[in-house]
């Protein structure tokens, strides 16, 4: 599966580098760590690897980074495994944890002791700190630095047989605490925790740092580019010093990129996990959350957010990408295939009174005005029907072409009403519309060609399914709510409404995560969770416009 992507400077490098014979193929790597559900940042790492290596014919690994044992999750590993699936992926027969290496990793580690290139530090955690110097400051030397390889080898062994307690020893790589490269002044490889690790269990109480295990793993799989963002850049030095002094038979190369940001939204996992634990949200799947779970129980197309990322673009320059931007290529992904239907999510009565109590007769309406194809579909047509409350102004405008008193409208695929009587509640509130219809004026039938300005949307009321609808905004109403102190204080209280809506009968058997238009309001499927079991449920997936466009440039630009 290919959308061809323009050629950004990590396509250039890696077509230099299948022309000039560097590599025969591309293999690269998605890997992330199992500590929370996928995000719409991780989709745009997912869709530049496998992309990548789908246009060249190449290979991807998904390699989960389990090297943190304790926060990380089996149900996590199976929700990113069905994301990557769903965004339209395969990883064929390459499935690897880092953990699959810790034997190769251990041993590693030994050659580096052996080349006298590390050294077991007995510094506790905040002397390291300590000793580690600033931005400004250069770091000290451990006065463990200069134990015997012979003696460092017995300590390791002894680490990685149980014998310390967890920090008590750390194994480090011996490079330059001088360096103004703080990733250099002697990086911890390995440090003890006694903890059991959800796949090889208890048969290790030492387990390797992120650097070290990421940079061989990648050279273990035979990874030409390893894709990653640009808070590694500084780590890219660190990544090479382990290439150059172990000489693995395969050298991939560390390549940086910008991290996606979309406005409204947060992509920290840390941050969406509190939105979880402190049910602000539903679930990891909440179709708030820019979660791709999330995104998937909205009804987000996949092909959507292929092209969105495809239009980010892949770039080194830090970005924070309109809301809009994405809601639009929603719009586009479902605008063909999705079929229109009637539903009334805030409804008001109306009488025909001029209409035979008992009498249906049978509407058609078409299921898409652009393409015929999709045919058409019966709708029932009544007595009393559901309107939309802001389809009725009492007090209207001159240019308010919908319904008002002695006004008249045409019904969708029906025909045209006039108001001539409306009903109030004791303390004012609009109840009912008592209306009368043209007989005449039926939709695709030769009688009369009168015509009307405004068409509306209507559901027979006898007819009609009661169904909750979801109406989802953004979870977040500041333009960048990464920044904010507490991001507690960006949520937007209005982000989830539901409504109880009336939906005319071809709706029963929407098919869950499948868009339908309803018409004039927005895209809409049948909601896949189960926090509501056997209710009729409904998502807002995206409106039919875009009320936030102006807003949302506005607050960017100022941004700056
Ligand atoms: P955390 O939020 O815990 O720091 P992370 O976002 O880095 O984690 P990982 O599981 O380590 O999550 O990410 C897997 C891969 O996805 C990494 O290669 C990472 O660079 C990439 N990635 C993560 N966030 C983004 C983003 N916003 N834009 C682009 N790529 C991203
Ligand atoms: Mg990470």
């Amino acid at each position: 599966m290919t959308d061809s992507a323009p050629r950004d400077f990590i396509r250039q490098i890696i077509h230099d580098d299948l022309e000039s014979g560097k590599h025969a193929g591309i293999v690269t790597r998605f890997p992330p760590e199992p500590n929370g559900y996928l995000h719409i940042g991780h989709v745009m790492s997912i869709c530049l690897n496998f992309g990548v290596a789908d246009e060249t014919g190449g290979r991807t690994y998904l390699r989960f980074d389990d090297t943190n044992p304790g926060r990380e999750d089996e149900e996590y590993v199976r929700a990113i495994k069905d994301d990557v699936r769903w965004l339209g992926f395969d990883w064929a027969d390459r499935l690897t944890h880092a953990s699959d290496y810790f034997g190769r990793l251990y041993e590693a580690a030994e050659t580096l002791i052996g080349l006298g290139l590390a050294y077991v530090d007995s510094l506790s955690a905040d002397e390291i700190r300590e000793f580690r110097g600033t931005l400004t400051e250069p770091g000290k030397d451990s006065p463990f630095r200069d134990r015997s390889v012979d003696e460092n080898l017995a300590l390791f062994r002894r680490m990685r047989a149980g014998e310390f307690g967890d920090g008590e020893l750390v194994l480090r790589a011996k490079i330059d605490m001088a360096s103004p490269n703080i990733n250099l002044r002697d990086p911890a490889l390995y440090r003890i925790r006694h903890v059991t690790h959800q796949t090889t269990g208890d048969a290790w109480c030492i387990y390797p740092m992120y650097d070290f295990a990421h940079t061989l793993s990648d050279a273990f799989e035979g990874i030409t580019h390893s894709l990653c963002t640009l808070e590694f850049e500084d780590h890219r030095p660190l990544y090479n010093w382990f290439l150059d002094v172990l000489q693995p038979p395969h050298r991939p190369r560390q390549i940086e990129f910008s991290r996606l940001n979309l406005a409204y939204t947060i992509t920290s996992k840390r941050k969406l996990n509190a939105l979880v634990t402190e049910k602000i949200v539903s679930g990891w799947d909440d179709p708030r959350m820019p979660t791709i779970a999330g995104m998937r129980r909205r009804g987000y197309p996949p092909t959507a957010l292929r092209d969105f990322v495809r239009r980010a673009g892949v770039t080194k320059k830090d970005k924070l990408i309109e809301m809009g931007m994405l809601e639009n290529c929603v719009r586009e992904a479902l605008g063909d295939p999705a079929p229109r239907r009637m539903a009334v999510l805030r409804p008001l009565r109306v009488v025909l009174t001029n209409y035979p109590e008992g009498q249906v007769e049978t509407v058609q309406a078409a299921n898409h005005p652009n393409d015929p194809s999709m045919g058409m579909r019966d709708v029932p047509f009544s007595r009393e029907l559901w309107i939309e409350q802001d389809d009725f102004m009492e007090d209207a405008p001159r240019k308010f072409f919908r319904l008002k008193p002695g006004g008249e409208v045409r019904l969708r695929a029906a025909y045209i009403i006039r108001c001539d009587e409306v009903v109030k509640d004791a303390d004012g509130n609009v109840t009912e519309l008592r209306c009368t219809y043209d007989a005449d004026t039926r939709s695709g039938e030769g009688g009369s060609d009168r015509k009307v300005k405004g068409t509306i949307h209507w559901v027979s009321a006898a007819h009609a399914i009661d169904a909750e609808v979801r109406l989802y905004d953004r979870l977040f109403n500041v333009a960048n709510p990464n920044t904010a102190d507490d991001f507690h204080e960006a949520l937007n209280p209005a982000s989830l409404e539901c409504v109880a809506a009336k939906l005319e009968p071809a709706l029963a058997d929407a098919e869950a995560g499948v868009a339908v238009q309803f018409e004039r309001l927005g895209y809409f499927c049948p909601d896949s969770g189960d926090d509501a079991p056997g209710a009729r449920v409904f998502n807002r997936i995206v409106t039919l416009r875009d009320s936030w466009a102006k807003l949302e440039k506005q607050e960017l630009a100022g941004q700056g």
